[in-house]
């Protein structure tokens, strides 16, 4: 038989396990009915059933009904499945639009547990983690076997790594003010719940439930301080779920960016926010309930300036510059039904816009003036371009003139040629009839001729032979000008070569009073002999002529073999003690038409003759040169190959 006490002990703990029960019930209706649809309320959904299913076996047991041990193993059927249940709801609470139940290793974790406890599920209903049931005065408790046991630790395990996970919470929600409120209210919340729960039903127990070291003894009350915590965590998130309008305008107004003020009708403060709270240096508690005015001597000196600005409360709209930060002030009249109620200051913080607009301003600058610099180089341009266009054109011009110059260059040239081809050939012709006549008088066919009448003869002939000579050369540069220079080569001795020239223009010498001597040695080349032949008379010619009366010509002749080609010349030089020839004019010489100024004696040539003497030299493979120095003579020189 039961006494009393205990029995009223009994029904005292019935009925805490009762209220926790209903409470569970209550909670679970309502978060069914308003969370359903999140995951934070489903996942309390179910660790609230589990925390009902314990209860109800925990009620049942202490009723004492018939059989204690069955309701003990629904009790602990409940509790199996409270680990996994609270890890679930941690890893989604609080609920928010990032990416819950974060890492996979989260969700592996999850599944473990629930496989876990389901396995602990068929021993549990065998038999073999409860042995049996104890009275005690608070109604029976049951004995576990050594898996029960087992079971308590890994639900402390679990227990205390959800509630971690958990803590660790406040840094993923650092950024969200709600979110850090919900984690702050319900992590030691539950905490509480699963240390007290683990000391009286878990650590107690152990020691059948008497406090060690005395003999006060302490019934399991976790149950009830689940549905404690249940309820705590039920209304964190409806508190936070419906929000109320004033706190969510409260927050609004702290967090918006810009300053804000509110003043009743008689000026005094009622509402700032954090913007003004720095600006002022002053604590919100302390600003509400204080006119601006009493405000002026306990703010920051930097905003003092600005409470003289708008302590009137006058309707405006403003900047003011402080040393940190540029403001725009709008002070309006807040009006209730036509009347006024108080004031509105907002201050908006645009130094970034006056610095961004400064920045502008400055670059719109520079831009303009480089704009200028531009306009000015375009210009430039433009000017360099009609000067260029005015040249091209003064060029075209030219070169219009140069073209018309030329045509008549070349029609002159063409007149000259067909001149000097029409000359050659009239002169020729009676130039050979009288030169055959003067030979016939001189020879005698015609009679003795007289002393003086020799002598006339021979003048005659000698300006007969110059004149034919000149018509030769004439010839020759047309004929070289024109390119028909057309060699005719055969082999013969420069000795006779030369001496055949010598003869001709020894009577020439001899006038002038000239010594000539010839040193010319019995050599033979190839050569056109009549051409070569000119090459000496013209060169003999000039230094006659160009010898003043009484000097002295010599003309010599060596064999040389060039060095480099290996081939062997003769090099030939006619030298006189003559006029000379400037330096400069030197290289001028074997020009056709080409003649020294001032230096002449005798101007008996047309300056072909070294231009016909080069020609034909370079057309036999050879080269001319000459040496001179002016007044003390000169020296020709030129090579034949052999
Ligand atoms: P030219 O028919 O006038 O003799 P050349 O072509 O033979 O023409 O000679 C060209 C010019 O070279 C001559 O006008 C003369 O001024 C100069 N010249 C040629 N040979 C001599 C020389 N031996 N001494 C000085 N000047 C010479």
């Amino acid at each position: 038989m039961l006494r009393k006490k205990e029995i009223g002990m009994t029904n005292i703990y019935a009925l805490i396990s009762v209220t926790a029960l209903l409470i569970n019930i209550i909670l679970v209706v309502f978060t069914s009915v308003t969370e359903r649809k999140n995951v934070v309320g489903r996942a309390l959904i179910t660790l609230i059933l589990s925390f009902i299913v314990w209860d109800v076996g925990e009620l049942m047991r202490r009723l004492r009904l018939d059989n204690p041990l069955f309701w003990s193993k629904v009790e602990c059927a409940g509790v199996l499945f409270i680990p996994p249940a609270f890890y679930h709801f941690v890893t989604v609470f609080p609920e928010d639009t990032r990416s819950r139940l974060r890492r996979a290793s989260q969700k592996y974790l999850l599944v473990a547990f629930y496989c876990t406890s389901f396995a602990f599920l068929p021993p549990l209903l065998g038999g073999k983690m409860i042995s049996g049931v104890e009275y005690r005065f608070w109604g029976y408790e049951y004995t576990g076997t050594p898996l029960l046991t087992a079971f308590q630790f890994y639900f402390i395990g679990v227990m205390f790594v959800a509630t971690f996970e958990l803590f660790r919470s406040y840094k993923f929600s650092k950024d969200d003010k709600f979110e850090f409120l919900q984690v702050r209210a319900v992590a030691p919340t539950a905490l509480t719940v699963v240390v007290l729960g683990v000391l009286t039903d878990i650590l107690l127990p152990l020691n059948k439930n008497f406090i060690p070291l005395t003999n006060v003894q302490v019934p399991p009350l976790a149950s009830a301080f689940t549905a404690a915590g249940a309820t705590v965590v039920a209304y964190v998130l409806l508190k936070y779920r419906f929000l109320p309008p004033e706190v969510m305008l409260d927050n609004l107004v702290k967090s918006v960016e810009d300053g804000f003020i509110v003043t009743d009708r008689f000026g005094r403060i009622q509402l700032v926010n954090a913007f003004v709270e720095e600006l002022f240096g002053v604590e919100s508690k302390k600003i509400v309930g204080r006119t601006l005015k009493d405000l002026e001597a306990v703010v920051k000196d930097e905003a003092r300036e600005l409470i003289r600005v708008i302590s009137g409360l006058e309707e405006l709209r403003k900047i003011v510059e402080l040393p940190n930060v540029v403001l725009e002030v709008i002070v309006s009249p807040i009006m209730f039904k036509g009347a006024l109620f108080g004031h509105l200051v907002e201050l908006r913080d645009i130094s970034k816009l006056v610095e961004r607009e400064k920045e502008l301003a400055e670059k719109t600058r520079a831009l303009e003036k480089q704009t200028e610099e531009l306009k000015a180089t375009v210009k430039e341009l433009m000017d360099a371009r009609r000067a260029l266009l005015n040249i091209l054109e003064d060029v075209d011009a030219s070169k219009k003139e140069l073209a018309e110059a030329y045509e008549r260059l070349k029609e002159i040239d063409e007149m000259k040629n067909n001149f000097m081809i029409i000359a050659i050939h009239e002169l020729g012709t009676p130039l050979t009839i009288i030169r055959g006549n003067v030979d016939m008088l001189l020879s005698g066919v015609f009679g003795e001729l007289s002393y003086e009448q020799q002598e006339r003869l021979l003048v005659i002939n000698e300006s007969v032979n110059r004149l034919t000579k000149l018509l030769d050369d004439l010839r020759a540069v047309m004929t070289i000008k024109e390119g028909r220079l057309r060699l005719n080569k055969r082999e013969c001795s420069i000795k006779t070569l030369v001496h055949d020239v010598v003869r001709d223009l020894s009577a020439f010498a001899r006038q002038k009073g000239h010594t000539l001597r010839v040193d010319v040695p019995d050599v033979k080349v190839t050569c056109d002999v009549e051409k070569v032949k000119s090459v000496i008379y013209n060169l003999l010619d000039n230094a006659i002529k160009f010898t003043p009366e009484g000097g002295s010509i010599e003309i010599t002749a060596e064999e040389i073999s060039d060095a480099e080609s290996g081939k062997n010349y003769v090099k030939f030089c006619v030298a006189d003690t003559g006029v000379g020839i400037p330096k400069d004019e030197l290289p001028k010489i074997f020009e056709a038409f080409y003649e020294v100024g001032g230096y002449l004696t005798h101007r008996r040539g047309m300056g072909v003759g070294l231009f016909v003497v080069r020609s034909v030299v370079e057309a036999h493979g050879g080269r001319v040169w000459a040496e001179s120095e002016v007044g003390r003579g000169s020296r020709f020189f030129f090579t034949l190959p052999k």
